[in-house]
């Protein structure tokens, strides 16, 4: 494995590189992507090798303008142009009937395909100098923490990846929103790094998918996902002093009342504040670089709080009540 910098020769290099059938991490604005490019099958199916995902799990197509999406989806369904032009580019992933071109193992077979123009200008910039759409899904091994610095990529995924570009760490810190427009009213099938209340605010009937009464319709939706090693524990809002940790625990936190709580109670060895001032964007910003590291140390058990289903809370807990799924 190679590491590249952002520099305009080295972005050169991981454009060329994906153009011809390798596997380069990118780094976009909601994690770190491992990037093929989609028309390529044997680099599609090294990308589920390498991650060791199952092949009924599809990729997302990244395209470097919103106009490319055109390339391999209908865009003319429903709410489409209204989507891409007010969140594109952005963390929103739109699910749409495919092309008849783009490959099967790409979308598993389904006759959608989701495809995403991301923000980061790096990420923009190798799509685009590639010539091709862009199958990044994220560059960690199935059901694992999701990678939002390189040296996360390089950790887990290490020799399978043929190169990796250090962007720096990603600003939203959270997978993008999977917003299914083939379905009547569309839903979305995974919160992320886009509200539902943006999202509504353009499109007022979406809902979002409902994990108690539903069954999975796509494989992030798999209540094993996102996960560390070490044991995590998800209470409600505020609970975490009436927990009861086995060992040296660490209480990861939403809010100032919150740590300060937690530290009181003596039932945590270490009190970890997503964000002092209760900002949701920000914890889901810092959530999995928390993880990440705290997964390395010399902690038994991991416990956090949910956030208020608002805004980025809903896809930190989502990721968090993943996590600590068994
Ligand atoms: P990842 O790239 O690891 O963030 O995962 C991409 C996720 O997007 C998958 O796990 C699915 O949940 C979702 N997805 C991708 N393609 C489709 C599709 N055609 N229909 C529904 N969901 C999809
Ligand atoms: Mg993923």
């Amino acid at each position: 494995m190679i590491l590249l910098s952002d520099s305009p020769g080295d972005l050169e290099t991981a454009a060329r590189a994906i153009r011809n059938g390798l596997l380069v991490a990118i780094p976009t604005e909601t994690v770190y992507g491992l990037g093929a490019n989609a028309w390529d099958t044997r680099a599609l199916a090294r990308v589920f090798e390498a991650k060791e995902r199952p092949a009924f799990d599809p990729l997302i197509v990244h395209v470097a303008e919103p106009a490319g999406a055109s390339e391999v989806a209908d865009t003319t369904v429903f709410l489409a142009r209204e989507l891409m032009e007010r969140f594109w580019p952005g963390p929103l992933t739109l699910v749409l009937p495919k092309k008849p071109e783009v490959p099967d193992l790409a979308t598993s077979g389904l006759d959608t395909v989701a495809v995403r123009c991301p923000a980061h200008p790096v990420a923009r910039k190798i799509i685009s100098l590639s010539g091709v759409p862009v199958a990044a899904p994220s560059a960690n091994p199935f059901g694992r923490l999701s990678p939002t610095r390189a040296s996360h990529v390089a950790d887990w995924l290490g020799e399978r990846v043929d190169y990796i570009v250090d962007g720096g760490p990603c600003s939203v810190g959270v997978e993008s929103t999977v917003l299914d427009l083939s379905a009547e009213p569309p839903l979305v099938l995974r919160p992320g790094g886009l509200s539902l209340e943006a999202i509504r605010e353009v499109a007022p009937t979406v809902e979002l998918f409902d994990r108690s009464t539903t069954s999975p319709r796509a494989p992030g939706q798999l209540p094993s996902h996102y996960a560390p090693r070490k044991p995590l524990r998800l209470t409600d809002s505020g609970a975490l002093p009436e927990a009861r940790p086995r060992g040296r625990a660490v209480a990861i936190c939403f809010g100032r009342d919150s740590a300060v709580a937690a530290e009181r109670s003596g039932r945590f060895a270490r009190v970890v504040d997503l964000s002092p001032n209760g900002d949701a964007v920000e914890a889901a910003a810092e959530l999995f670089q928390a993880l990440h590291s705290l997964d390395l140390g010399d902690w038994d058990e991991l416990w956090a709080e949910r956030l208020p289903e608002l805004g980025l809370g809903r896809a930190v807990n989502d990721r968090l009540y993943k996590a600590s799924a068994k």
